[in-house]
């Protein structure tokens, strides 16, 4: 095992043992309309790649546990007492849901006739991605994580367990199966400067922006017991400034056609995405109205002072850190 690996596995403890789902409604869009979406975290083994080593910045792994099938049964039926005929449903398992080890193939589909939902949410590594073919019948959205389109990224900022082509040939398959293909680019992975990190993010666009229906960013925000949180307490790392995030959703805009998203978790705080205090409450909310209308006049309405120390930190934070 190589020594990345071995460190991000070593830095986990399994402590938390959560055993009931988690449920949510919230707004999306659906075919250009904002609708009501119902939010569904299952309780499952989750991912295979945390268990074995795991991505730098991911927690995820600390709300799983051995589900066995009777566990998962009953909480997908405990969440259909609360469903309310939602149009979207999101399904999340802090892993994949195409993994039969973590929902055998008879749950996945028992789901999806069960919640007559127009439309499923669905995340996935690309190594799963071949089960679609039991689904024929419902519309899916598979949001796969790329996180950077750059291999050195990938491996030595990320630890994500596959290659940018890796994950295409994935891409390309769902897209082949006739359902709606969702990306998750990481805003700011380890060890990148700001001004690398708005390279980073534009450089996976350019590559992945024939092949997505939605891009969707995740600024990095500090999941307690990973190698990034390790990182942030010795001050060798800070989540990216919103002004980096607005600016890459400004630039995405301009070169691609599909959906744009953003959600900032633990956005305004110290672990998450955030300017100087006195304007993240306000550039995060233009962030989400961005998201829900994909109008970027909202995200040119904010300003702020702190804008110029961004400006000068994007000059200067190759020459700092030597
Ligand atoms: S980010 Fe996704 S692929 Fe990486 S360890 Fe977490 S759940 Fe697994
Ligand atoms: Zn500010």
């Amino acid at each position: 095992m190589k020594e990345l690996e071995k460190f991000a596995k070593e830095k986990k403890e399994y402590r938390k043992k959560v055993k009931k789902p988690r449920i949510w409604r919230e707004k999306d869009l659906l075919d250009g309309k904002v609708v009501n979406a119902f939010v569904l975290i299952l309780r499952t083994k989750g991912c295979y790649w945390a268990k074995k080593s795991g991505c730098l910045m991911c927690g995820y792994y600390k709300e799983t546990y051995d589900a066995e099938y009777e566990d998962i049964k009953r909480q997908i039926d405990m969440a259909y007492k609360e469903y309310k005929n939602e149009e979207i449903v999101k399904i999340f398992t802090s892993g994949s849901f195409l993994d039969e080890q973590e929902i055998p193939k008879d749950l996945q589909l028992y789901l999806f006739k069960k919640f007559k939902a127009k439309k499923f949410i669905i995340e996935s590594r690309p190594e799963f991605i071949d089960n679609l073919e039991n689904f024929k019948d419902y519309r899916i959205e598979v949001a796969m994580g790329l996180e950077s389109a750059n291999d050195v990224v990938l491996e030595y900022c990320i630890n994500k367990g596959f290659k940018f082509n890796d994950w295409k040939k994935g891409a390309e398959k769902v897209i082949s199966f006739g359902k709606e293909l969702k990306v998750y680019l990481l805003i700011k992975p380890p060890f990148l400067t700001e001004k690398q990190a708005i390279m980073d993010a534009l450089y996976s666009v350019e590559k992945i922006k024939d092949l997505a229906n939605t891009i969707s960013f995740n600024p990095v925000s500090i999941h307690s017991k990973t190698v990034v949180e390790m990182m942030w307490r010795k001050k060798l790392y800070r989540p990216p400034w919103l002004w980096t995030v607005i600016d890459i959703l400004k630039k995405t805009k301009e070169i691609y056609n599909g959906v744009i998203k953003c959600d900032v978790v633990a956005g305004g705080k110290e672990r998450g995405s955030h300017n100087c205090g006195k304007c993240d409450k306000k550039v995060l909310n233009a962030i989400k109205e961005f998201s829900l209308t994909q109008d970027e006049k909202k995200l040119e309405k904010v300003d702020c002072e702190c804008k110029e120390e961004w400006l000068d930190i994007l000059e200067i934070e190759r020459f700092l850190k030597g």
